[in-house]
């Protein structure tokens, strides 16, 4: 905490072990409810398999996000957390709250997005 020029991150480190938790206890729930699902006799195949393929997906964003936010730890420890990976630059104290697993300053994740736009609007 004395070191210098470097971030006191314990507030976000506790943010994303918090969400980290969260989410863990939400994609655990939704596998449970997945086998819940499955071991119903239910006559309309068709919904049940709907069921189980929204669940499925919600259970892997989740995943993808767990991931993301270890990640995020791991650039704190680094010392990498908060810049930009593009740029180099900071990344804006405020992005980091609104998006804690973030890599990229607000400016290069607009122009990709924008660049992902036209690509995407290119295609016909
Ligand atoms: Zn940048």
């Amino acid at each position: 905490m004395t070191q210098t020029g470097q971030h006191d991150w314990a507030p976000q480190i506790e943010r994303l072990q918090t969400w980290r938790a969260e989410l863990l206890a939400r994609t655990t729930q939704i596998d449970r409810e997945l086998d819940r699902v499955l071991d119903r006799d239910m006559e309309d195949q068709a919904i049940q398999t709907e069921h189980r393929d929204v669940a499925e997906k919600l259970g892997a964003v989740g995943l993808r996000e767990i991931r993301a936010i270890d990640a995020a730890l791991e650039r704190i420890k680094a010392g990498e957390y908060g810049i930009c990976r593009v740029c180099g630059g900071d990344i804006s104290p405020e992005r980091l709250l609104a998006v804690p697993t973030t890599t990229e300053c607000r400016d290069c994740a607009q122009s990709h997005a924008a660049k992902a736009r036209n690509m995407a609007s290119r295609g016909h």
